[in-house]
């Protein structure tokens, strides 16, 4: 579905954006890489699916670097046709104890990186007629939790520009919506549940049994493909007129 097509996903070398960018590249697409950590595990990953991969090492959160990202992909394939705004850290603690470095940290890279790719791939996207852009925000930008006022307002942040985008590309062939996972087991969240395990005195398994009914009726972690399986939809046919949505995969998490 997605043959000659090129999505860039940030944040992809691992988690959610490494699942979103194998379910792309399994429909076809040819895929551009960002992150950190394993860079090769992730690259031959998309390799075997018999597309053609690109990595850029750009810290989303610098404006100058984000845009080598995007002349990078432009020049490697030509244009970005499907744009997956997914890289995101995480930090949890009270406000009044809450680092500012973090808390500037969480909103560049969390938000601010979003506005900075968009505003750069669109003008391709608008002159082909077709474009996707997804944003991996959260049920934490539908819904609070305490200690994480960062990430909270940069999701909640992350939904309104996905809701501003799709206004403004309404009328063309590019839409922009926003996925909102519920728990995922992914390194971001494995560091809360050592927490919760290391604060409470019990096992990881245990750590995850109490994540998990805290705020998921479903008692189980949504998957990076299924979430995969959420961005194919978004840039098939059926999706034309699905704008400006925030989808929760959340077990049930928002529904209470
Ligand atoms: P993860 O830690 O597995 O992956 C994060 C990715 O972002 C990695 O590839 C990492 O290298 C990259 N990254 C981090 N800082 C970066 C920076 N400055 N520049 C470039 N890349 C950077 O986390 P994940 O759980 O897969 O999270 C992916 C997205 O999904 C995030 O936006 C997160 O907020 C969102 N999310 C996660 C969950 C969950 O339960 N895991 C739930 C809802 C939303």
């Amino acid at each position: 579905m997605l043959k000659g097509k090129t999505a860039l996903v940030t944040g992809s070398t691992s988690g959610i954006g490494l699942g979103i960018a194998q379910a792309l590249a399994r429909e076809g697409a040819n895929i551009v890489l960002n992150g950190f950590g394993d860079v090769e595990s992730a690259r031959a990953s998309i390799a075997a699916l018999g597309v053609e991969v690109s990595y850029h090492g750009a810290d989303m959160s610098r404006p100058a670097e984000i845009e080598a990202l995007m002349q990078h992909a432009a020049q490697t394939f030509g244009r970005v046709d499907i744009l997956v705004n997914n890289a995101g850290i995480q930090h949890v603690a009270r406000v009044e104890d809450f680092p500012v470095e973090k808390w500037d940290a969480i909103l560049a890279i969390n938000l601010s990186s979003a506005f900075h790719t968009t505003r750069l791939a669109l003008p391709a996207m608008r002159a082909a007629n077709w474009g996707r852009v997804i944003n991996v925000a959260s049920v934490h930008g539908l819904v609070a939790s305490a200690e994480k006022s960062a990430y909270v307002a940069a999701k909640h942040g992350l939904v309104g520009f996905t809701k501003t985008v799709a206004l403004e590309t309404a009328t063309t062939g590019v839409t922009c919506n926003a996925i909102c996972p519920g728990w995922v087991l992914t390194p971001l969240v494995q560091k809360q549940v050592d927490a919760k395990a290391a604060a409470l005195g019990v096992s990881n398994e245990e750590a995850k049994r109490l994540l998990l009914s805290e705020k998921e009726p479903s008692m189980q972690f949504t998957t990076p493909e299924e979430l995969g399986a959420l961005a194919v939809f978004f840039c098939s046919p059926a999706a034309n007129n699905v704008r400006g949505v925030a989808w929760n995969m959340d077990g049930g998490w928002v529904a209470q």
